[in-house]
């Protein structure tokens, strides 16, 4: 391996020294590095091993930053993130056969999430192929289902070009993944360099797509003529970096609005118009519905009734076409993207002089009842800081201490879903959580590409990283990888001993003592009260572990003043800790 090194090293100053003397050889590692580099890319994670190991080098001496990670998957989950927070594809670096294969989970993940993502695996070398290669799969088959664009550039030669092309794709319209394919007889061999065409292709982003004018005037006019307007602001209206506009949109109107999971922030969680903390009664009786950059899924339950009224008016807003009346017709479809058409719209209706008055619009006093009532709930369980702790009063003591600029990623069931409504985001892009796939496992991955991120471009903002104890589970290792790249991520565990809930350790004892174990221990069952804190004592140092609220304060303290590590806050709950009462089922069931 170290030859391997002294071989590499050499050979990347001979290919330096090489442009000097023209026409010399450059190998494929390094034409793909200087092709990712001239398309923008800053950031690779991955998991080196043959055939990639020159390769991840060779992205180090082009100038793009080399993340080793744990696991592909959670490499895949923060390339993806990076996409989302950059508007560029972060790479996921891969090995043949298993690594491209761990990385297929978050290729789905970034296309269901429509984030920007390349995977780059190397594969077997071509003449091995067919004849049972070290780690050899159908590469670019198994990946061309995740992705919008998947190939293996032909020659070294056309590398450009197909780097060119999956970032293209990879970003433009709805973003989403592209895979490339790279033998090891392709990262090894070699062209001329002048005869690689490494400047033809511009990083230029593809203009936005502007709104119809009359299309503008028709959602102008539903909206004015509605007695119960409401906007939902989603992912993509924060991805098309959107905030501007859409805040102007909703503090000259003082329509009521609610954001997505992953729209929060767009418009502040603080903002009046905000209505989340009504959001059932919101979404079933609104008669209009400005839809910017959200899918009518199951998020939204399908915008179909009960959830919504049966006479909504749908204004929907989105970059593809393709999605327009997907689950249900809508009234108006707009092809824009959101920061255009928000800005177009906002003109229209003041135009209209269009404005709600909150005080006395009926609309807006129900809104604010319900509002009310639910605040109230929430605040007299926070209140109860009976020990063991349940989920509100531990989001209450989390919300009151961390930074207001921090960005949250989340992954759980309750530890996600009561987190969203009591950790406030009054930035946009500033919460990553499993998204519209619900993957668990995602959130390290996430917490490592934020904290990456906030190093170079936002160096004292700090990264939240709020697990339940299964989730934390699915990628849990990944705390070496943060330790060793100095990523002072704050992973907060909400630890109910299980997956939804689990047991006291008394109870589970008695559970086991009931026979066999796998046929008596209970599937959601997790170990009780494990100390997954003392995961940095690996690393010599000591994490926290909580049963109070006083306790979580001053560990939330404490892991904020530490800059040059993570951390880890180990908050044991009741196991049996639930979240209020729902109206309706989480899901609307399926009445197929
Ligand atoms: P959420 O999870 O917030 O409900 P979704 O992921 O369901 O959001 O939907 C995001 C939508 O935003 C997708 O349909 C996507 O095509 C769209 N989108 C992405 N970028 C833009 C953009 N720049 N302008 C408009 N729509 C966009
Ligand atoms: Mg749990």
């Amino acid at each position: 391996m170290f030859s391997k090194l002294v071989q590499f090293s050499f050979r990347r100053s001979f290919h330096v020294t090489s442009k000097l003397n023209q026409a010399m050889g450059i190998d494929g590692n390094n034409i793909l590095a200087e092709s990712l580099k001239r398309q923008g890319v800053e950031y690779v994670f991955g998991i080196v091993g043959i055939p990639v190991i020159e390769t991840s080098m060779a992205f180090q001496a082009a100038g793009i930053k080399y993340i080793g990670m744990r696991n592909e998957q959670a490499a895949c989950y923060a390339a993806q993130a990076i996409g989302y927070l950059t508007g560029k594809p972060g790479v996921c670096l891969a090995v043949s056969g298993p690594g491209l294969l761990h990385c297929i989970g978050g290729m789905a993940n970034a296309q269901v999430n429509c984030w920007p993502l390349l995977v780059i695996a190397g594969s077997c070398p071509e003449d091995h192929e067919g004849i049972g290669g070290f780690q050899e799969w159908y590469q670019v088959e198994a990946s061309r289902q995740y992705c919008k664009y998947a190939a293996r550039p032909p020659s070294p030669r056309l590398i450009p070009l197909h780097v060119e092309k999956a970032v293209r794709l990879a970003t433009a319209g709805r973003p989403g993944a592209a895979y490339l394919d790279m033998p090891a007889t392709l990262l090894l061999g070699e062209a001329d360099e002048d005869k690689v065409p490494l400047e033809y292709y511009t990083t230029d982003r593809v203009n936005p797509a502007f709104p119809d004018p009359a299309l503008v005037a028709e959602a102008a006019d539903i909206l004015a003529k509605a007695e119960k307007p409401l906007v939902i602001v989603g992912k993509g209206a924060a991805y098309a970096r959107a905030e501007d506009a859409v805040r102007k949109l909703v503090d000259t109107t003082k329509l009521p609005f609610l954001p997505t999971p992953m729209g929060k922030g767009v418009v502040p969680d603080t903002s009046p118009y905000c209505v989340s903390s009504a959001r059932t009664q919101a979404l079933s009786q609104a008669d209009a519905v400005l839809l910017l950059g959200a899918r009518l899924n199951w998020m939204l339950h399908f915008g179909q009734p009960p959830r919504f009224r049966p006479d909504v008016k749908i204004i929907q807003v989105d970059i593809t076409p393709e999605e327009f009346h997907n689950s249900v017709k809508s009234s108006v479809a707009v092809h824009s993207d959101i920061k255009p058409f928000a800005e177009a719209l906002t003109q229209k209706l003041a135009e209209k002089k269009f404005s709600l008055q909150p005080t006395s619009n009926s609309w807006w006093t129900a809104l604010a009842e319900k509002q009310k009532a639910n605040a109230e709930f929430v605040e007299s369980q926070a209140n109860n800081a009976t020990v063991p702790l349940n989920y509100y009063a531990v989001f209450k003591t989390v919300q009151k201490i961390i930074p207001k600029d921090a960005i949250i990623v989340s992954e759980g069931a309750n530890t996600m879903d009561i987190g969203r409504g009591m950790l406030l985001n009054n930035l946009p892009r500033h919460r990553l959580d499993a998204g519209t796939f619900g993957t668990m496992g995602v959130g390290p991955g996430f917490a490592i590409a934020a904290a990456m991120w906030c190093r170079d471009h936002a160096p004292n903002k700090r990264v939240i990283c709020v697990e339940g104890d299964s989730a934390f589970g699915f990628s849990g290792m990944e705390i070496e990888t943060m330790f060793r790249y100095q990523l002072p991520v704050v992973i907060i565990i909400v630890n109910n001993n299980g997956i939804y809930g689990g047991f006291d350790p008394q109870t589970m004892k008695d559970i086991q003592e009931g026979g066999d174990v796998a046929l008596c221990t209970p599937p959601s069952a997790l170990s009780t009260e494990v100390r997954y804190e003392k995961m940095m004592e690996l690393f010599g140092q000591s994490g926290f572990f909580c049963r109070t609220t006083s306790e979580i304060e001053d560990a939330l303290k404490k892991a904020l003043a530490i800059t040059d590590r993570p951390s880890i806050i180990n908050i044991l709950i009741d196991p049996q800790s639930n979240r209020k009462p729902q109206k309706f089922n989480w899901l609307t069931e399926s009445k197929l």
